[in-house]
């Protein structure tokens, strides 16, 4: 029998397992980033994608204890509920209260960590950007404007405005991160105010460094769409998206075309969540050029 002479991974007694856990998971695409890593790295390691519904985090984390798992990733609906099973969170990841990367420790702890945050900033680093001593403007308050928020608070945002839709499920979460970033980061500056508000948007936008929009506009089927007149662009002005799909929403578009400092878009920081990721996993640099240009081409 002539046996497949392909070999995309050796898996052998001593491989170390990582995988991502949530539900669904079938798209994501963790493992292949993380695969084409070990390999290249020659690391004997390798990345699975487990299901796992909400109600069964906490058996799915016994489980990944139990089995000598190197580290997890976690994605929905199990980013908030994974926190309780843990034993220990990085400060960011306690603030923002739900974690996206479990790094199994020497001794066999775990500690959480967010991804969506250290990405972002690691992402406008790349363009040159450091968050430190500068003044923010956020349009959204979900899963990644709060991963944003306290992330740059963290690394020393001295002021940061969020604009979110009041009357809409993601406001409290809004008024809550304002609430925590002032006791416990009283050196940023933080408030919220109704996206509906237009002249104090753009007041805000005229007295910030940087304007990131963290909301679901820009993303189909609002692919047409920005929250910010083009008008309010400068050339020292930097504006980031999360939005990665298009790679450049209406918004980085406008903003290029006004002659911005930068325009970021939200590809990259997809891509430097798994740098992140893989560093605190195995302490190695993933090769972000050939994944990008491999996996996010
Ligand atoms: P979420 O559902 O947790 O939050 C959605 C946010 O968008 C809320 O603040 C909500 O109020 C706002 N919003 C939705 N529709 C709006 C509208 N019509 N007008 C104004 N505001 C509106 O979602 P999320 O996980 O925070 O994702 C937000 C965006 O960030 C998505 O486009 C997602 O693809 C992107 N994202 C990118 C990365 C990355 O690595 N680049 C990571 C996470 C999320």
């Amino acid at each position: 029998m002539k046996i497949k002479e392909e070999k995309t991974m050796n898996i052998d007694g001593h491989t170390k397992m990582y995988c991502l856990i949530g539900s669904p998971v079938g798209h994501s695409g963790s493992p292949a980033m993380y695969n084409y890593s070990f390999d290249r790295l020659g690391i004997n390691s390798a990345y699975l994608a487990y299901d796992v519904p909400l109600e069964k985090t906490g058996e799915a984390v016994a489980a990944l204890r139990l089995l000598g798992c190197g580290g997890f990733n976690v994605t929905m609906p199990c980013k908030t509920e994974v926190t309780k099973y843990l034993d220990r969170l990085s400060p960011a990841c306690e603030l923002i209260g739900a974690s996206n990367c479990v790094v199994v420790e020497a001794d066999g702890t775990l500690t959480g960590h967010n991804t969506d945050g250290l990405g972002f900033v690691a992402n406008l680093r790349v363009h040159g950007v450091d968050v430190k001593g500068r003044r923010m403007v956020i349009l959204g308050s979900g899963g990644a404007g709060t991963a944003v928020t306290m992330q740059s608070a963290v690394d020393g945002a001295s002021e940061i405005h969020i604009f979110n839709r009041k009357g809409y499920t993601f406001y409290p979460n809004a008024e809550l991160t304002v609430k925590k970033i002032t006791e416990r980061i009283p050196a940023c500056k933080a408030s919220v105010t109704d996206l509906a508000d237009k002249e104090a948007l753009a007041e805000a936008v005229r007295n910030c460094d940087i304007l990131v929009n963290a909301t679901k506009v820009g993303m189909a089927p609002l692919d047409d769409e920005t929250l910010i007149d083009p008008s309010l662009f400068r050339a020292d002005l930097v504006v980031a998206d999360t939005v990665y799909n298009p790679k450049e929403t209406r918004m980085i578009l406008e903003a290029k075309a006004a002659g911005v400092k930068a325009a970021i878009g939200g590809i990259g920081m997809l891509l430097r969540q798994g740098v992140e990721g893989f560093r605190l996993y195995t302490g190695r640099e993933m090769p972000a050029d050939e994944v990008m240009d491999k996996f996010f081409a």
